[in-house]
């Protein structure tokens, strides 16, 4: 298999710096995982200048094994009964503006780790109500009671990714559901309208344009606010092939699309990720 050269558009230099050292050592002192370090992802500089970081809780070790995450999934920790607490003050510690919490799945826990998302969301409007919360959850293999216990704790936004086309779930994704996936979404608007619904796609895994467009229209038919879309970048030669590197017109092209279906932010850019510009986004309002 021959490995494809990254274009020009996806070559970019992390400048590192004090404050990547400031924000690794508050991670160390509360013993924390972020998304933005465990991915080394390219827009931490920005990220953290603008004020906002991906927290990761429920563990380092995901209970599925998607072929494009790099997360581990080897045996599965104990939940951490400080780690609401911890998430709340390394996030005023941080001076954050706007916080994302995302988690690795558990399926082995009875609730999916939904009572823990709303701890964690709770403590951190304790410590500072003007903090913008946004939560970014897996499918809770589609518990509706589950689900309740985040939309109840009300963070401003619920993100869950669709990730990709239907046509390659069975491939990339084999262990979610594409409708599942989007009834997730569905049920947070009829829940509790108030909250901003969110998802992602990445695109590169060999989806077509039409069908990249078809999963849009899904998602505004449930309502979704706001979407990202980036390119899908292969961790390892084990993980799943990049099978193109999409070009950024056709990014445009995603764009100007999806604001005509009536999306109310659309960010779509080879470097997106999942809470890239995620405080812009609520501007858009
Ligand atoms: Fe962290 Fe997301 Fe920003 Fe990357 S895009 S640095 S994961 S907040
Ligand atoms: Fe990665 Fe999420 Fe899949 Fe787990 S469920 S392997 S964290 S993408």
């Amino acid at each position: 298999m021959t490995v494809k050269r990254k274009p020009e558009w996806l070559r970019i230099n992390l400048k590192t710096g004090r404050s990547l050292d400031y924000v690794n050592n508050i991670l160390k002192e509360f013993s924390l995982n972020t998304v933005c370090q465990e991915a080394n992802c390219p827009n931490r500089m920005e990220c953290f200048s603008k004020k906002t970081a991906t927290f990761m809780i429920l563990g380092s070790q995901c209970s599925r094994g998607c072929k494009f995450c790099n997360v581990s999934h080897g045996e599965l920790e104990k939940v951490d009964a400080n780690e609401p607490e911890n998430v709340a003050k390394a996030t005023v510690e941080l001076g954050l503006k706007h916080v994302v919490i995302t988690s690795v799945t558990r399926d082995d826990l009875p609730d999916g780790g939904a009572e823990h998302f709303s701890k964690v969301i709770n403590k951190i409007r304790e410590k500072d109500p003007n903090i913008i919360i946004e939560v970014l959850i897996p499918d809770l293999q589609g518990d509706e009671m589950a689900l309740k216990k985040i939309i109840d704790a009300k963070p401003h936004v619920i993100n869950h990714n669709m990730e990709t086309v239907p046509r390659l779930y069975e491939k990339v994704r084999p262990e979610a559901i594409y409708e599942r996936s989007l009834k997730v979404l569905e049920s947070v608007k009829k829940m509790d309208p108030s909250i901003y619904t969110k998802s992602g796609i990445m695109v590169g895994l060999g989806e077509r344009e039409d069908e990249v467009l078809d999963l849009l229209r899904d998602l505004r038919q449930v309502g979704c606010d706001y979407l990202t879309i980036g390119q899908y970048l292969a961790p390892s030669k084990e993980h799943y092939p990049v099978e193109e590197y999409v070009h950024p017109n056709i990014f445009k092209k995603y764009k100007d699309e999806g604001l005509g279906m009536g999306f109310s932010f659309v960010a779509s850019d080879p470097l997106v990720r999942s809470s890239y510009n995620a405080a812009e986004m609520l501007a858009h309002t």
